[in-house]
């Protein structure tokens, strides 16, 4: 691995502020919900979906789908593949979807068609983190927290190489002259 610093991007205050304001916005929206299914993408959603579910003002249910396209590179490979599947159906129900970052939007858009034809009720998405200047498929999250640069980050349960998913805060990495 390639020595490098993490700068700090987004303050794990910012972070606190949003999530309570998208958790109000998504808290309305299903707000005649009988039970809302909040799916977590393992890993790199952990602690957003966790500090997300408690600022929710309904009944939740958690589940997670583990999906990879990274291993430990830097780059997507565009490939999706479904590592752990839901444990619980999703006909007829209500589903919030709670992704990371949405990069390439091939691996959201993968775990969308999958979970669409299972037909539930209600599928939106909340990402964390959208870089929309990498787009490659035309594809969005309901809510989003907050747009980035095209930065490769971590903390706040996103690794690099499965380290420093427990700093509180974003940071970007920037890697060093060896
Ligand atoms: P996509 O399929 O949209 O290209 O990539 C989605 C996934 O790639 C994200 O959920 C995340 O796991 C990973 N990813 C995208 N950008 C970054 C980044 O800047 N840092 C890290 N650690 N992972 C990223
Ligand atoms: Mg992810
Ligand atoms: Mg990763």
């Amino acid at each position: 691995m390639l020595p490098y610093a993490i700068d700090e991007m987004i303050s794990a205050k910012s972070i606190a502020a949003r999530v309570e304001a998208l958790a109000r916005t998504i808290s309305d929206h299903f707000a005649d919900t009988d039970k809302l299914v909040v799916v977590g993408l393992l890993r790199g959603s952990f602690i957003f979906i966790a500090d997300l579910v408690r600022e929710l003002d309904l009944p939740v249910e958690v589940d997670f789908i583990e999906a990879s396209s990274y291993g430990d590179g830097v780059e997507s490979s565009r490939e999706v593949r479904i590592l752990k599947d839901l444990r619980s159906g999703i006909e007829g129900r209500d589903v919030l979807v709670v992704e990371d970052i949405v990069d390439t939007g091939w691996t959201l858009n993968h775990v969308r068609g999958m979970l669409e034809a299972r037909n539930p009720a209600r599928l939106e998405v909340c990402a964390l983190l959208d870089k929309p200047s990498r787009r490659e498929v035309d594809i969005r999250a309901t809510w989003t927290g907050f747009e980035i640069p095209d930065e490769f980050v971590v903390g706040y349960g996103i690794d690099y190489a499965q380290r420093n998913r427990n700093l509180p805060h974003i940071g970007k990495v920037r890697f060093l002259p060896s």
